[in-house]
């Protein structure tokens, strides 16, 4: 059994719900139902296990983590425990007072979602409409409550023509930190794959808009930019490494190495319904599986690189050859590299297919238009 040193992090997926329908949406397939999460107690009981290990951060995610109407306890649950506190949030239902509250509950920091840099491309996206407006207004009180800010831009083929609008947008907003992130292809995003893929030319451009305003902004904004995998020549750091540094606990209780670890067939996630949280995170079957090293094939096996990006991504890996023991073919020196440089080329190159938004369960699942102001997956059963 490899040894595992404590996680830095907990990601608190502590729902689903979500008023949004973004078509690269990170949640599973089938999404959970507001009578399947968490109550306020489990979650807070998960917390003190979290701070019990040494666990220093907690991000609460969704779905859209505001639905739940006991953040703010939750959120102090967590100051109380010495845990730093990071809502990452679409910012829809947010307005003055309850951003005061959590701010008021010791909140840290706030990371709002932007699904572009203006309100056609952003409601159109995100499938909401009047959403983009209510972003931008949440940003500007979020900053009046003194709280620390990022926008996370996610970026694709259907809106990389604005980045430079969301850059200077961030600067407006008086954010920290932007995060630019070209779509990861786990879950919506890999069946909206053909519908998001940007062609080499306009990822190259992209990255040269951030290098120059990364340059331009020092001392102003911060950058981190993640670039998508079937362009790269070596994989990222998954999660830094599987089972190192992060673990995520589902909205039903599930703990799980990454977010979307259930794509992967044939592994066992436990619960902190059943079993301690130090324990699933020591000895659980799901972070055995890919922990360290042992488990690797070649290349990674005898590569100079397997304790820096520890063989890539495992959901990419099952994703692209249906084996997630393989090297991620994201690295070049993978003999499944050519598949996904091949898939890139081919759907990058033509028109793109219209997105299927994320709905709950696979018959809510739509294509466009799908504009909704008040459609809360799950709403009223919290
Ligand atoms: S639908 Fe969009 S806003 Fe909602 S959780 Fe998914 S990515 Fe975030
Ligand atoms: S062979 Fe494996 S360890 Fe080496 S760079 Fe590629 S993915 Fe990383």
């Amino acid at each position: 059994m490899n040894a595992a040193a404590p996680p830095l992090a907990l990601l608190a997926e502590l729902t689903h719900r979500c008023p949004l329908r973004c078509p690269y949406c990170s949640n599973p397939l089938e999404l959970e139902r507001a009578s399947g999460e968490l109550d306020t107690d489990a979650w807070v009981r998960v917390f003190g296990e979290a701070a019990d290990m040494g666990v220093l951060q907690v991000h609460f995610s969704g779905g859209e983590p505001t639905v739940r109407k006991d953040l703010e306890r939750l959120v102090a649950a967590c100051g109380a425990l010495g845990l730093y506190t990071n809502l990452i949030t679409s910012g829809v239902l947010l307005d003055e007072g309850r951003i005061a509250a959590l701010a008021g509950a010791g909140l840290e920091h706030v990371q709002l979602s932007f699904q572009d840099s203006e309100e056609a491309g952003g409601d159109r996206i995100g499938g909401y409409k009047g959403g983009h407006a209510k972003k931008v207004e949440v940003a500007r009180l979020v900053r009046k409550a003194g709280l620390a800010l990022t926008l996370n831009m996610v970026v694709h083929r259907q809106n990389l023509h604005n980045l430079p609008a969301m850059i200077e947008l961030a600067v407006g907003l008086d954010a920290h930190r932007v995060e630019i992130a070209h779509v990861q292809y786990y879950g919506w995003g890999l069946k909206n794959r053909a519908a998001l893929i940007p062609t080499r030319a306009q990822l190259d451009e992209a990255t040269a808009v951030v290098e120059a305003a990364r340059q331009r902004l020092k001392g102003v904004l911060v950058f981190d930019y993640v670039v998508p995998d079937y362009y790269a020549r070596r994989p990222k750091s998954c999660m830094g490494g599987w089972g190192r540094n992060f673990l995520n606990v589902m909205p039903s209780g599930r703990v799980l190495p990454c977010h979307a670890a259930e794509t992967i067939p044939g592994l066992r996630f436990d619960s902190v319904s059943d079993r301690p949280l130090q324990q699933i995170w020591e000895t659980s079957d799901a972070f055995q599986r890919f922990r360290g090293t042992g488990w690797m094939p070649e290349p990674c096996r005898s590569c100079d690189r397997r304790e820096i990006d520890w063989g890539g991504c495992r959901c990419q890996a099952f994703a692209i050859t249906g084996d997630a023991a393989r090297t991620d073919p994201a690295c070049e020196l993978s003999s499944d590299h050519q598949r996904i440089v091949e898939l890139a080329q081919t759907e990058s190159d033509r028109a793109p297919p219209a997105f299927v938004y994320r709905g709950l369960g696979a018959g809510a699942a739509r294509t466009e238009p799908a504009l909704s102001e008040d459609a809360v997956p799950g709403a009223g059963r919290s």
